[in-house]
């Protein structure tokens, strides 16, 4: 039987991430930085108290250091208010392979709902198209 050291050594795969649930505390601090303004409010149906928090590299660790759902939920809003441009994705993105997966990564990006495809008619026997 393996040992515990020897499976805890060999290589990991992480076959399931959420962008947003993997940004590191030094670029949440860096975005809030960066947004140091509240989030509009006009048309949002979310509380969006502390969205212009500018927030330090431990007040993000202390976040991240949650009890319970509304903790994590709260930790989630911190990050995702701070995403606000194309460019916020692409310095997490960068960030999370520079840090989590230096050697390689295959990336598969779903976005929205899946788009509806027509499926071609067949002819009752199943054997024509039409
Ligand atoms: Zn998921």
């Amino acid at each position: 039987m393996a040992s515990k050291s020897f499976i805890q050594s060999l290589p990991k795969a992480e076959l399931h991430l959420h962008l947003e649930g993997s940004v590191d505390p030094a670029t949440v601090a860096e975005l809030s930085r960066r947004y140091n303004t509240p989030l509009p409010t006009e048309n949002n149906r979310y509380d969006v108290a502390g969205s212009g928090d500018v927030l330090t590299e431990d007040d993000v660790r202390r976040l991240y250091s949650y009890k319970d759902f509304n903790g994590f939920l709260m930790a989630f809003k911190s990050v995702t208010e701070r995403l606000r441009s194309p460019e916020d994705y692409e310095l997490v993105t960068y960030r999370l392979i520079a840090l989590r997966f230096p050697r390689w990564m295959a990336i598969v990006v779903t976005v929205g709902a899946s788009r509806r495809v027509r499926q071609p008619r067949w002819g009752r026997s199943g054997s024509s198209r039409t």
